[in-house]
């Protein structure tokens, strides 16, 4: 079964491209599992989405435009104006090299061949590595097709796009070792655990479906985080939650799930899984004074503090501890708080299935307060002006709204159901809503913005058919400091067309892949003839045309990925919510 061409996956790669049905998309991946082996499922796992690996242990290449240019020169023998100028005409180096290679043959490296020559490229590190680098990728390119360099080229520059949705891939791994329906719900859970597609496939294709269901939580192998769902109005709490809840402030601040390991090692974890341990030297010294057990994973948010003023500053604030260097000296410049809120696994103990209600109070045992490390503040109560009172002063002390949780619900990892419901601040002006959208296409602007893009584009995505769809076009409320950074953050991104998974009728002056960010504000929800949020459910008598944000507002970016966007589905329930209230 094993040893499968590197060509095959080529190809693979090829049908998945060309199509931008998720139907489609599942049949192909449906199709090829069951013919390649379980480490071959693995590394497809990864390839597929252009990556090495998963995501909390990325690797990059490392390796920029020019020097993968470079790279081709070496392996084909030819002039870099050469490439340079073709690579004008069809602004994808891909293309470029597979032209370059159309008549030659590879030599049938196997997918392991090939995956194995990349991660050595990426580790390559130190004094000379470009050099090492280029002469490492030219000797790989020099062994391959130019189909199977076109994909190796599109991969080292992250410009893959095949479109392949984490949830279509779970379908598709579902189909081609299940039935269907019931065998995604025990991938996706096991994927929830895991946060690691390769990993899922991999078990999957080598014990089958049932072994899958039975994946534990392990310590250092980051958890998906449960997610909330939100009320227009803290009444509505009622209709999804009876009984006690835990009514807690929600902090501005970036949330990490912390994972202790019996020998003491502690590695922390963003939301997207992204390995932050060397960010806070500070956190981790504080929970080594704060835990009093063997091992844990615990979740929590870390908040900037003002140590004179004795109270927490903003997100933007807290960002600027992102950093690779000085980091010592951004500890003492910029102290920052942990605000405890979950526990999810203890001393060889799952945690996820038990209530929230023993979870804190095993929180509350194992750990202790410190300096830095302390516990989210909560109040438990069944009594909405209890409730509201909570939310008021929660206001009050500078938090953005609560987190209002079922406490004897459990812990849905990666999930965004009921138990736990989120009510800011901003929901409770007229109408005024937050949604977090991906940036599909921008506007060059005028005046002051004449250098830059006026406005930009957003869709919501929507994992039940892996596309995108256009929400509304927001310019307002960016500053200049915003508008000046925008073409650094999207241009790596820029299309020649509009993205295959993209939903708009409107027409723009730049197309983005989905991928970066963005919190705006808006204050209706309309339909309109050019968006196309929940199109197939909005009956337009027969016109074109889905739910549209009326008078949005830039608020900020937001470290997510396009695939943790407020959904379609969201969307059309406040839509429903509010047409019902007028
Ligand atoms: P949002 O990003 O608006 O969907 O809100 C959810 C986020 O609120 C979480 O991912 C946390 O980063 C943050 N948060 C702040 N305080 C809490 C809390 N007490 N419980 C859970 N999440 C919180």
């Amino acid at each position: 079964m094993s040893n499968t061409k590197f060509l095959k996956l080529a190809e693979v790669f090829t049908y998945l491209e060309k199509t931008s049905s998720n139907l489609a998309m599942i049949d192909i991946l449906a199709d090829f599992f069951p013919q390649i082996s379980s480490q071959e499922a693995k590394i497809t796992a990864y390839l597929l989405r252009g990556n090495l690996g998963p995501s909390y242990e990325s690797l990059d290449f490392g390796l920029a435009l020019k020097m993968t240019v470079k790279a081709i020169a070496y392996s084909e023998k030819i002039d870099i104006k050469k490439i340079e100028n073709l690579l004008q005409e069809t602004g994808d180096l891909g293309l470029v090299i597979e032209e370059f290679k159309k008549n030659k043959k590879g030599k049938g490296l196997s997918i392991e061949e090939v995956f194995k020559k990349m991660i050595e490229i990426a580790k390559i590190g130190g004094e000379g590595s470009q050099e090492k680098k280029i002469i490492y990728l030219a000797d790989l390119l020099s062994e391959v097709s130019g189909i199977e360099a076109k994909y190796i080229i599109r991969m080292i520059l992250g410009t893959l796009r095949l479109g392949v949705g984490e949830m279509t891939f779970l379908q598709g791994l579902a189909r081609a070792f299940g039935k269907g329906k019931e065998q995604k719900e025990i991938l996706e859970y096991a994927f929830n655990i895991l946060s690691d597609l390769g990993e899922v496939a991999f078990v999957v294709s080598k014990w089958g479906i049932k072994k899958i269901g039975e994946v534990e939580p392990k310590v250092g192998v980051p958890i998906r985080m449960m997610l909330a769902n939100r009320v227009e109005n803290l009444k509505e709490v009622s209709k999804h939650i009876s009984g006690n809840v835990s009514v807690e402030g929600k902090y501005d601040g970036e949330r990490i799930q912390a994972h202790i390991k019996k020998n003491g090692e502690i590695s922390l974890f963003s939301r997207q899984h992204e390995n932050i341990t060397h960010q806070y030297p500070d956190i981790i010294k504080g929970l080594k004074e704060s835990f009093k057990g063997k091992e844990a994973i615990i979740e929590g948010e870390v908040v900037a503090f003002d140590k004179n003023e004795n109270k927490n500053l903003s997100f933007q604030i807290l960002m600027s501890r992102r950093r690779k260097h000085k980091i010592e000296e951004y500890v003492q410049k910029i102290p920052v708080r942990y605000f405890l809120f979950d526990l999810l696994y203890l001393n060889n103990e799952n945690y996820l299935n038990k209530s929230l209600k023993e979870r804190k109070f095993a929180l509350e045992k194992f750990f202790k307060k410190t300096k830095n490390i302390t516990f989210a503040e909560y109040v438990i109560t069944d009594n909405f002006l209890k409730t509201e009172n909570y939310f008021n002063d929660s206001i009050k002390k500078g938090n953005e709204g609560v987190m209002v949780k079922d406490f004897s619900g459990i812990y849905q990892a990666g999930t965004r159901g009921w138990l736990w419901i989120k009510f800011k601040k901003e929901y409770e002006k007229d109408l005024a809503d937050t949604f977090d959208l991906v940036v599909v296409g921008a506007l060059y602007g005028s005046g002051r913005r004449a250098k830059t893009y006026g406005s930009l584009l957003v869709a919501s995505y929507d994992p039940e058919t892996n596309e995108y769809y256009s929400f509304t076009k927001v310019g307002t409320g960016l500053t200049d400091e915003n508008l000046a950074k925008l073409p650094k953050i999207l241009d790596k991104y820029k299309l020649e067309n509009k993205h295959k998974l993209v939903k708009t009728y409107m027409n723009v002056d730049v197309w983005f892949e989905p991928k970066i960010v963005i919190e705006i504000s808006g204050a209706e929800i309309t339909v309109s003839p050019v968006h196309t949020v929940a199109e197939n459910k909005i009956k337009t008598t027969g016109k074109q045309g889905g739910l549209a944000l009326r008078f949005p507002k830039f608020l900020r970016l937001r470290e997510k990925t396009p695939e943790d966007t407020t959904t379609v589905k969201e969307i059309y329930e406040l839509y429903k919510g509010i047409k019902k209230r007028n």
